[in-house]
Formats: C-alpha cells, structure tokens, sequence
C-alpha cells in the first residue's frame, strides 16, 4: 500500500513549476490551483516550457492527479444570461487549457440557482455541460458536494447524480468530496464515514468518487454554512480524518486541504495526515 496523495490548494502566480516545488516542500504530492482568477476575468496564456517543467517534476516525484479549481464565481445556472454565457465560455477555456496537464482533474461547484428552483438549475447546468464537455477530452470533471448554502446546487448526492443524468458526455464526470460541505449538507461523515460512502454509492456510484476536500467545519452538521476549519479543530474532529486517510474506500484518493492556514500550517497538516495513514499500514 502506497503513502496518500494528498496536498493543498496553492497560488499560480509564480506558475506551475513553482506551484510543483512549493508542493514538495511541504511534503505534498497533489495540489490544487485556480483555473483563472477566483473573482473571474480572464485567464493568463499557458507557458508551455512552465508546464513541462511541472510535468517532469511531478514524475520524478511520484505526483497523483492534480485537480484544478474553476472560480467561486463561475455559475452556470444564473438566472442571467450573461452570467451563464461567461461560465460556459470560461469552462470550455479552462478545458482546453487543461489538455496542456492531460489527465488531471478539473473542479467546479454547480452553481447558485438564485430562486429559480433546484430543478432548473439542474436543467441549466445540464446545458452548459452539454455545451461544453468534449468527447476525448483528457480531463475529467468533477462536480464539488455543496453544502447548501442559500440557493446552491449539489447539496445532496441526489442533486448530483441528477446533474451526472442529465449529461450527454458523462463518463466524462466524476464527484469531488469535501467533507465539510457534506456535514454542513447533513451527512454524517465524522461519525458514520462507511454510511455515508454506501448512500454514495446507492446514489451515485463509487466508482464516480475522484477526489476529496479535507476540510473540518466550524459548524455542526446541517447548518448550510460552509466555513472551513483546520483538521481535527472544528467539529468533525481527528478521528473523522483518521477514517478518511485509512478507510479502503476513501485513502487512495487524491485529497486537497482547503483550511485557513498559511504554508507552514499546511505542511503540518500533510505530516498529521500522513502519519494517521501511517499508523494502520503494514
Ligand atoms: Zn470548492
């Protein structure tokens, strides 16, 4: 049995290769990076020489799948045109910038449907997906669990699979787990990982689950309020992550500390994490 993946997210702005070593000199072996500015806007032009000095350095290193982070911003089910005409647009550039990191996760939150019902904010990101995902594409899309803050699609596994559904290209799909969101949605998964990882997989199907966010909560399960809190201080505690990290189901999966921390607190978490899945190997 091999160490974890796991990593945090990072900042672009002294690009991939540097993205890579920062990684490694926290003793991470994934990471996560925005697609483009969180706020929106454009995005820079790809270096292609910077992206083949990530890509060797993470072969040297053993590196797992990256999985890439579309903005915050991003809706494709607004109930604005334009809002909806800018996610599609923005999805399909980041794709096609993906192609230049081949096989390598791309993730995004669903959208708001601001008062305009689950329904057809499902039917709208169905759409965009339809519009956007293409055959042959080598990045797969991961749709993020939401924790059902105001008006956001994906606050259930049912949600999700409905969206998967409702996709024409969908082998193209997968689910990126974070497990605050899933708590704050209602999900017991501090208390009950293997519960909740069978109602996925009656749902949607395990073999859908990509990736994970490893995020404690500052707030109890089902409150619909998505703050991130560092691992083992909020409310899902260390033995929630201690299953995380050792469960058959859930331990070979990339995963992505999304906590408030700087570098050093990051580079902590990933020794803890790793030594909690050290502790059940051999
Ligand atoms: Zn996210």
């Amino acid at each position: 049995m091999g160490a974890i993946t796991i990593g945090c997210h990072l900042s672009t702005s002294a690009g991939f290769e540097a993205m890579g070593r920062t990684a490694l000199e926290i003793g991470a072996n994934t990471f996560a990076f925005f697609t483009r500015n969180p706020r929106g806007g454009s995005a820079k032009a790809l270096d292609p020489r910077d992206v083949e000095a990530l890509l060797t350095l993470m072969a040297e290193h053993g590196f797992g799948k990256l999985v890439a982070h579309a903005p915050y911003t991003m809706n494709l089910c607004s109930a604005t045109e334009r809002t909806v005409e800018f996610a599609r647009e923005a999805m399909a550039g980041d794709l096609e910038r993906m192609e230049a990191l081949p096989g390598n996760y791309y993730n995004f939150h669903p959208g708001s449907h601001v008062r305009q019902g689950a329904g057809r904010g499902i039917e709208l990101i169905c759409e965009g997906l339809n519009q956007v995902l293409v055959p042959g594409q080598r990045t797969r899309v991961l749709l993020e669990t939401m924790a059902g803050k105001g008006t956001e699609v994906g606050r259930s596994f049912e949600e999700l699979a409905r969206i998967i559904d409702g996709t024409r290209e969908n082998q193209l799909l997968g689910v990126c787990l974070d497990t605050c969101h899933v708590s704050d949605a209602g999900y017991d998964v501090a208390g009950d990982l293997d519960g909740v990882l069978d109602e996925f997989d009656r749902v949607i199907g395990l073999d859908r689950l990509c990736a994970l966010h490893l995020n404690d909560s500052k707030n109890p399960r089902g409150s619909h309020k998505d703050r991130h809190e560092r691992i083992g201080e909020g409310t899902l505690g260390l033995d929630a992550f201690r299953a995380v990290v050792t469960n058959p189901r859930t331990r070979d999966l990339p995963m992505i500390l999304e906590t408030p921390n700087d570098l050093a607190g990051y580079r902590r978490e990933i020794a803890l994490l790793r030594g909690l899945a050290a502790d059940v190997e051999e």
